[in-house]
């Protein structure tokens, strides 16, 4: 069996970035950058005004001054030239017209007869925004392993780079095994119990981003279970949930056998997850997760992200841990590093703090859904007492 730190070391290990292609902008939100990514223009591109008002030569404003307007500047429109005497009406974002250096702002005039009469001084400079103060073309705006967010966006799309190389989404194939499950929406049946594994799944691998090809859901049947996981192992990652276990109804091992998949380990020390399955056929990634929804959860958060994370080409592939203390007394069990299903809650100084459910166990879906996580009790570490600094995986 398996440490947690010694199984996903061997996951990740050599594991490279996908082939990189060349996407849109508008298609990259979430994806990786696989190279540098430049400003291609300064930014601001051109010196122009924060506000609304008139371009005016700083020295001709007083209180009181007297300026004849020339000119009605829009943002993106036509200029003129600021001769001493008179000013140009502009708005906010329009280029700084020549022989003007300050803005009066609208709020400290008062038009009267093509005439703008100042309330206010104005020091040279006053409201505009200066080229290149926020950038210069050249300026690197995102590295090789960046996951291009939100903000990336918005400096790359301003700075003018309209395509970037990422390394192509990865596909993930998701088999789900086991006679008794039923699909959502379907009335109850004695003996069945509802399938969950493949929304949770689906929704966590998709947060990272990845192709998620879903496969119909498998009888335990040893046939049926390794034509599955035959068609399964065409993309980059293959998550087989359910049948990893050593029941003469756990088909998985056997067929991952049968189709060439090479094991690399059986088994880790947690809990909830201890029968997961990890092995690889050629580049494919292979991961036969415990059915129990609680193991399918702590093995794709442990496992499958961190793999999907470097295929992905990302820089920080670890799983999202967060700091925090538990609120309780509590500890692993059975000798694993054990995840106790917690609300996370933060105390006055904004630490979060662990209060593990009263119902623990690798099928309490319903506890789960009162919770928020998991706090990380490790193998080794015995008893923790209230307020001891723990690991915590936030779901
Ligand atoms: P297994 O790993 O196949 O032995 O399944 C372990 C437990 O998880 C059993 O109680 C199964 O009924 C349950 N289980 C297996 N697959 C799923 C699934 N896709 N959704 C919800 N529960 C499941
Ligand atoms: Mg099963």
């Amino acid at each position: 069996m398996k440490d947690l730190a010694e199984a996903l070391a061997l996951v990740l290990e050599g594991i490279e970035p996908l082939e990189t292609e060349t996407i849109p902008l508008t298609e990259a939100r979430g994806r990786v950058i696989a190279s540098e990514a430049h400003a291609a223009i300064d930014l601001p591109p051109f010196d122009r005004t924060a506000m609304d008002g008139f371009a005016v030569r700083a020295a001709d404003v007083a209180p009181g001054a007297e300026l004849r307007v020339i000119g009605d500047l829009a943002a993106g429109g036509a200029t003129v030239a600021v001769e001493p005497g008179t000013a140009a009406r502009i708005s906010t974002g329009a280029a700084i017209p020549e022989g003007a250096d300050a803005i009066l702002k609208v709020e400290d005039t008062e038009v009267r007869n093509g005439t703008v009469i100042a309330s206010a001084d104005v020091p040279e400079g006053l409201h505009i925004r200066r080229r290149g103060e926020d950038l210069h073309a050249g300026d690197v705006l995102a590295r090789p392993g960046d996951v291009l967010t939100v903000p990336r966006l918005s400096a790359l799309a301003s700075a003018g780079v309209a395509h970037v190389r990422a390394p192509r989404l990865p596909r993930l194939d998701l088999i789900v095994t086991g006679n008794e499950l039923l699909p959502a929406g379907a009335p109850p049946e004695p003996g069945k119990i509802y399938e969950s594994n493949s929304l949770v799944v689906t929704s966590m691998v998709s947060a990272v981003g990845a192709n998620v090809v879903h496969h119909p859901p498998v009888a335990d049947d040893f046939d049926a279970t390794r034509e599955a996981v035959e068609r399964g192992l065409a993309g980059d990652i293959l998550v087989v949930s359910g049948g990893v276990s050593v029941g003469p109804h756990d088909h998985v091992k056997p067929a991952f056998e049968a189709c060439g998949v090479d094991e690399v380990f059986w088994r880790v020390r947690i809990k909830p997850g201890k029968p997961l399955w990890f092995g690889r056929r050629g580049k494919t990634l292979v991961f036969g997760l415990p059915g129990n929804p609680l193991s399918a959860i702590v093995g794709t958060a442990m496992f499958v992200l961190p793999a999907l994370r470097s295929l992905r080409g990302e820089a920080d592939v670890q799983p999202r841990l967060v700091k925090g203390r538990l609120g309780e007394p509590a500890g692993p069990s059975d000798h694993r590093t054990t995840f106790l299903i917690s609300k996370l809650v933060p105390d006055a100084d904004g630490v979060l703090v662990a209060w593990p459910t009263e119902r623990q166990g690798s099928h309490m879906t319903g506890a789960l859904g009162e919770s928020d996580g998991f706090a990380i009790a490790p193998h080794g570490s015995g008893p923790l007492p209230a307020g001891a600094e723990v690991e915590l995986l936030r779901l």
